[in-house]
C-alpha cells in the first residue's frame, strides 16, 4: 500500500510503499476512501506539542473507508461496512474517566495518526470498538471532516453550555470553526465569527454568522463587547493571541472553551477579571463515540454543511502549506480512490 509518512519533524512528508497491515484480534483493516487534513496533522508533522509522536509515522485521523478484513472476535462490523478511524483510536474502558463517560480523557488512550499510524494511506488499521459507523446516505467526503473537525466542535459547543439567548464568539473559521459555528447555531446561539482571512469570514456569513470580524482590521474585543459581550467563546485559532482576545470578549459569567492547540503553549490569563467576573475557562478534546454518532446523525438529517476540497494524497505537502497560509476555505480531504 502507499502511505504519506513523516520521516522527521519539519521535513516534507514522503509517499512510501509499505506492507499492508493485517488486523489483530479486535481490529479492522480499512481501505481508505477519503481522509481529511486536520491542522493537528500539521502540528504532528512539525513536532509542535509537548507530547510528540515518534517518526516515522503516518498522520491522519479523519480517515473514512470500507472494511476489507476483520480480526478475530470482532462483532457488529463486517467486511463492506463504511467506518471512520478517529483520533480516539482506543481507550482502556476501565479507568475512572472511561467509566464515567470521559473516554476522551483516558490516560491510556491511543491516538490515530499520532501514537499509531493513521489515515494518510491506502489502508489503515482500526480498533473495531472505536471505529465510527458512517450512516447510509452520508458522503464519505463529508464524513471525513466530521470525524475530527465535526465531533470536536460539536462536543466543544456542548461543553460551552450554549443556550438560545447566547452570543457565541467563534475564533478561527477553518476546518473546525466552520462547523463549530453551525453547532452553536443549532444550539440556538447567535454567532460572532472572528478570523484574519476575509474569505473565511465570507464563508462564516454564508453559514449564518450574525457578525463577522477580521481581527487584523478591527479589535474583536471591542466589537464583541460592543454587542454586549459573548456568553461563550470557543477558540479554534492556533495562537495565544486569539485565546487572550476571546477571554476579553466575554461578558460576566462567560465561558471560554479552548480547542485550538498553538505551538506557542502559553497565554496570560488575568486572575482578577476571572474571579470578579466569574469566568469559566475550560479545555475540550475531541469527543466520545456517542458524540461522533450524534455528529453524523445531525449531518444525515441535513442540518450541517461540510465545506471541503478534494486533493490527491501526492499533494499532501502543498495541501499542508495552503492550510498553514489560510488559503483553504475550510477542509482539504484527500481522495484515496
Ligand atoms: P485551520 O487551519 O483549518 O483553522 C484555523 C483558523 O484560524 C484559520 O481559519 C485561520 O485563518 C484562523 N486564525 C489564525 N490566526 C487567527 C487569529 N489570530 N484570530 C482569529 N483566527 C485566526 O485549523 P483546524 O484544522 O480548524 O484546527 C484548529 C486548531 O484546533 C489546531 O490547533 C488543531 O490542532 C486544533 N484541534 C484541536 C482539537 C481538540 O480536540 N481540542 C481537535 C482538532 C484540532
Ligand atoms: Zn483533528
Ligand atoms: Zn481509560
Amino acid at each position: 500500500m502507499f502511505a504519506a509518512v513523516v520521516q522527521s519533524f519539519g521535513q516534507p512528508l514522503v509517499i512510501e510503499d509499505r506492507p499492508t497491515p493485517t488486523p489483530a484480534p479486535g481490529q479492522l483493516l480499512v481501505r481508505v476512501e477519503a481522509s481529511g487534513l486536520c491542522h493537528t496533522d500539521i502540528h504532528a508533522a512539525h513536532g509542535d506539542w509537548p507530547v510528540k509522536p515518534v517518526p516515522p509515522f503516518v498522520p491522519g485521523h479523519e480517515g473514512v473507508g470500507i472494511v476489507t478484513a476483520v480480526g478475530a472476535g470482532v462483532a457488529g462490523i463486517a467486511e463492506g461496512d463504511r467506518v471512520a478511524v478517529p483520533w480516539l483510536g482506543w481507550a482502556c474502558g476501565s479507568c475512572e474517566w472511561c467509566a464515567s463517560g470521559w473516554e476522551t480523557l483516558c490516560p491510556n488512550q491511543r491516538n490515530t495518526g499520532y501514537s499509531v499510524d493513521g489515515g494518510f494511506a491506502e489502508y489503515v488499521l482500526a480498533e473495531a470498538a472505536f471505529a465510527g459507523r458512517v450512516p447510509e446516505g452520508v458522503d464519505p467526503f463529508d464524513a471525513a471532516p466530521l470525524t475530527c473537525a465535526g465531533v470536536t466542535t460539536y462536543k466543544a459547543v456542548k461543553v460551552s453550555g450554549t443556550r438560545p439567548s447566547d452570543l457565541v464568539a467563534v475564533f478561527g473559521i477553518g476546518g473546525l470553526g466552520h462547523l463549530a459555528m453551525q453547532y452553536a447555531q443549532i444550539a440556538g446561539g447567535t454567532v460572532a465569527a472572528v478570523d484574519i482571512v476575509d474569505s473565511k469570514l465570507q464563508l462564516a456569513k454564508d453559514l449564518g454568522a450574525a457578525y463577522t470580524i477580521n481581527a487584523i482590521h478591527e479589535d474583536p474585543v471591542e466589537v464583541v463587547q460592543g454587542l454586549g459581550g459573548a456568553d461563550a467563546a470557543i477558540v479554534l485559532a492556533a495562537t495565544p493571541t486569539a485565546c487572550e482576545q476571546a477571554f476579553r470578549s466575554l461578558r460576566r459569567n462567560g465561558r471560554l472553551v479552548f480547542v485550538g492547540l498553538p505551538a506557542d503553549n502559553v497565554m496570560r490569563l488575568p486572575i482578577f477579571e476571572t474571579v470578579l467576573q466569574g469566568i469559566t475557562v475550560t479545555g475540550s478534546i475531541v469527543g466520545t463515540r456517542v458524540d461522533l454518532a450524534e455528529t453524523y446523525e445531525l449531518h444525515a438529517a441535513g442540518r450541517t454543511t461540510v465545506v471541503r476540497e478534494q486533493r490527491a494524497l501526492s499533494e499532501v505537502n502543498e495541501a499542508m502549506r495552503q492550510v498553514e497560509h489560510g488559503e483553504v476555505d475550510a477542509r482539504i480531504v484527500f481522495d484515496l480512490h
